[in-house]
């Protein structure tokens, strides 16, 4: 794919982003840091690269990359926390590094990185903290994040109808879930169910196995085709007292959540777009016409330039949304700004990369037809373009256009 494997798996002489990362973000890493995503890539290009068409064309995610990717420790990677957790900007960039490759690599990994982690980070006690962060860390505790309902989607805040009754020394949770990621290969569920006592949504760890649950792949995706989706039934679970998340009272503490996976997603629309753009610019410089390149053309130039313009915006704001971050400062409105503008310059740059490759745009040998499906479900999870646009209205004037 991109126009930038310029790296071995030991050193990092040459810069891994030459033209998706115009204004030199790269140079924030660390040499440790690049080493660590040098690695990353050079998996990227030799292992997944290869398959990502045949996959996505049979709607299969390619198991066979889950146990090499986890076992390149990218989440907390020894050689970056000698003195703390891996930095902000890090874990960015190895997320902008899988989308730039795959969306679906990317969502898979952040199911578990971002979604579920943060679920524990955010939602578990100290105690429990310390029993399951580092089985999450080093994913031999596989989990998902388990929100959405059939019924509710941008309105899940008010609407969550899933429900949690305490009996005995637990708990029995009956609804349903739907859009689940990665749900039939995770070890647990995190549900998010309302308690019938105080209304207020409280979150339980539920075994996938567990009597009652029942998962429903969701068929005919026509985008991310390779990250499976599952509708989750709950009838009657019963899941133990120990099993709910001890720091998760209501849905403000859900929402502390969201802010933080809304970032993650802002990388993710960049990395997609910043793929997008690497594989048309390597297209229309192959690609003759009238004797030329495509590339030499002033209207072709044009779409390259908007493209990196977009791309070199969206990385922008996430290195600056990340630094704000990573000095402890968390607002709503910031993550929601980042989501949604990012998406839009994701959706804009997969059509212009779609476009400068004419026909060949439209089939999965030219990597911009993955990108260009793709980026319509990113466009849409993680709160839909409308839904981040009333949280950032919600800040500006004061009053919230939400009607719940
Ligand atoms: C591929 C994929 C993976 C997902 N993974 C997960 C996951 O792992 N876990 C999870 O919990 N969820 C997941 N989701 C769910 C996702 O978060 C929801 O799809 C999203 O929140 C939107 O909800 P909805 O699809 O029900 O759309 P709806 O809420 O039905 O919205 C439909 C349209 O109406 C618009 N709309 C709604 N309300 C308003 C309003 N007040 N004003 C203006 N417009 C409005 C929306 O913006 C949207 O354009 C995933 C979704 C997809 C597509």
């Amino acid at each position: 794919m991109g126009t930038s494997s310029t790296t071995t798996a030991a050193g990092v002489g040459a810069r891994l982003y030459e033209a998706a990362d115009w204004y030199d973000a790269e140079s924030l890493l660390t040499q440790d840091e690049r080493r660590v995503l040098a690695r990353l890539r050079d998996f990227l290009d030799r292992e997944a690269e290869p398959l990502l068409a045949e996959y996505w064309e049979r709607g299969e995610f390619p198991e066979q990359l889950a146990r090499p990717l986890i076992d390149l420790d990218l989440m907390e990677p020894a050689e970056l926390t000698k003195d703390g957790p891996a930095r902000g900007i890090y874990q960015g960039f190895r997320i902008f590094e899988l989308a730039r490759t795959d969306a679906s690599l990317a969502t898979w990994y952040t199911a578990q990185a971002g979604l579920f982690r943060t679920a524990i980070r955010v939602g578990a006690s100290a105690e429990q903290q310390r029993e399951w962060m580092p089985r999450v860390i080093d994913f031999s505790l596989k989990g998902v994040f388990s929100l959405t309902e059939p019924e509710h989607g941008s309105d899940i805040a008010g609407g969550l109808s899933t429900t949690a009754r305490r009996e005995g020394d637990g708990w029995i949770l009956d609804g349903a879930k739907r859009w689940i990621g990665g749900a039939a290969t995770a070890d647990v569920l995190a549900v998010f169910a309302r308690d019938a006592a105080d209304g207020q949504v409280k979150a339980f760890l539920v075994d996938r196995e567990a009597d009652g649950v029942t998962l429903e792949k969701i068929h005919g995706k026509t985008a991310l085709r390779m990250m499976q989706n599952a509708h989750i039934t709950l009838e009657g679970v019963r899941v133990h007292e120990s099993m709910r998340l001890h720091n998760v009272d209501s849905f403000r503490d859900v929402a502390a959540m969201l802010r933080a996976m809304r970032s993650d997603v802002a990388w993710i629309a960049t990395g997609i777009a910043a793929g997008a753009f690497e594989a048309a610019l390597a297209y229309v410089n192959e690609r003759r016409q009238f004797g030329r390149t495509l590339g030499s053309f002033q209207l072709v130039q044009e779409k390259l330039a908007r493209m990196l313009g977009n791309v070199t915006a969206g990385l922008s704001l996430v290195v600056r949304l990340t630094e704000q971050q990573a000095k402890g400062i968390y607002r709503d409105q910031d993550s929601a700004l980042a989501k949604m503008q990012t998406s839009l310059f994701m959706r804009d740059t997969v059509a212009l990369a779609r476009e400068v490759v004419g026909g060949n745009g439209i089939t999965l040998a030219a990597d911009v037809a993955r990108f260009h499906a793709d980026a319509e479900a990113v466009y849409s999870y993680e709160g839909t373009h409308e839904i981040n646009a009333l949280i950032i209205g919600r800040a500006l004037t004061g009053q919230s256009a939400f009607t719940r």
